[in-house]
């Protein structure tokens, strides 16, 4: 029997109606942000890092609109991330992948366009061989660690890099880079530590543009701007800086729907495990997102959704579709079926909710599940 006969055919518009969730994403804010970090370097550029979907916000959507603003350089941090984003992007646009190339995945990247970033000894000597056998020049970003010790060649190595740059004569470095690990904190003296690595690195490298700043590091000040900075939370309205520096606007918005209202006396269990019992009677109304939809399951029993204003604690455990709120403050009758309640906007933050539930906005935002339906606007 043939089934797909019987399936029914939704179009795509249709889910708006059903939608239990709706992730609203406000280009013009993103692109007001880009506007606004723009201005901050006096000598450099703003990239735009849009590695695990644009932070979830949708990789071809945002890098297409912050494109129309003016931006040119794009970070991912897989090869297969810039290959999906290749085609979407006009051909000015620089497309850099931060974990680097490997072993194999050369040629293709080369012949896509796309430029990675070298992050060791070998893979400099790989894409250096794909470009003697292509019989052109390559572009490369040459990082280097200064004390991060995730990616990158060694600081120590910068004299070797030099001057096998010399000698092989077939790669073409567009800058090289460095990331940041404590940038996010001005007071920390990592900060510095890295910057005088940086800088000393540099000197070897005359005439070489450099990379270093991210989100935070933008905020440090002038020294720490380079040629070009890779800029990803605050385009997205998250705070560079947990001094509260850089004000950015928001973004991203979530409600979510009611999907049922209930009210209970005291001494009722709710929810998984019974993690929660009732000291008094509340009026309970349980919502159509949970863990699977990016509500860390850590937020059971704490933090809250608002509703015009008003605070909705969560009550016992996060399920994995649903979760439960306490709406006892609202007159009877206030939320009902359908009604949506605010995960994240005006009321609620990313940090506030990433403080609630122990974690980074970073995490919260790239997280944000594929069940909500999706309205850039
Ligand atoms: C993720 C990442 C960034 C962007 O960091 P934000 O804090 O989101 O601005 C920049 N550079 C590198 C190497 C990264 O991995």
């Amino acid at each position: 029997m043939d089934i797909s006969a019987t399936r029914f055919t939704v179009e795509p518009a249709l889910d708006v109606a059903g939608s239990t969730g709706t992730l609203r994403i406000s280009l013009s804010a993103l692109k007001r942000n880009y506007s606004k970090l723009r201005t901050i370097p006096a000598h450099g550029r703003i990239g735009a890092v849009v590695k695990a979907n644009a932070y979830g916000l949708g990789a071809e959507e945002v890098s297409k609109a912050l494109h129309q603003e003016g931006c040119r350089d794009f970070f991912v941090a897989q090869f297969s991330e810039a290959i999906s984003l290749r085609s979407a992007l006009a051909s000015n646009a620089q497309i850099f992948v931060l974990n680097g190339i490997l072993p194999g995945a050369e040629r293709l990247c080369a012949e896509a366009g796309i430029i990675p970033v070298i992050n060791s000894i070998e893979q400099f000597k790989n894409w250096s061989l794909v470009a003697k056998h292509l019989g052109r020049k390559l572009p490369a970003v040459v990082q280097f660690d200064t004390g991060m010790s995730r990616l990158g060649i060694p600081a120590s190595q910068h004299g070797r890099i030099a001057s096998m740059l010399e000698e092989e004569g077939n790669l073409d470095v567009l800058f090289i880079m460095s990331h940041l690990a404590s940038a996010d904190d001005p007071a920390s003296e990592q900060n510095a530590d890295q910057l005088a690595a940086m800088l000393a690195i540099s000197e070897t490298f005359r005439g070489i543009d450099t990379s270093f700043a991210n989100s935070g590091g933008i905020f440090l000040g002038q020294a720490y701007h380079g040629a070009l900075a890779r800029s990803g939370l605050a385009l997205y309205g998250g705070a560079p800086s947990a001094k509260g520096v850089g004000d950015m606007e928001r973004v991203v918005s979530l409600e979510v729907a009611v999907v049922q209202t209930r009210t209970v006396p005291a001494g009722t269990r709710v929810g998984y495990s019974a993690a929660h019992v009732t000291s008094r009677p509340l009026r309970l109304a349980t919502i159509a997102a949970g863990y699977a939809d990016g509500l860390p399951r850590s937020l059971s029993d704490r933090g809250a959704a608002y509703f015009q204003g008003s605070r909705l604690p969560i009550v016992g455990r996060v399920s994995m579709d649903s979760v439960t709120l306490d709406v006892t403050t609202l007159p009877e009758g206030t939320l009902q079926l359908g009604s949506q309640v605010e995960i994240l906007g005006p009321h609620q933050s990313l940090e506030d909710l990433a403080t609630d539930a122990g974690t980074i906005s970073y995490e919260i935002l790239t997280s944000l599940g594929e069940r909500y339906h999706r309205e850039y606007v």
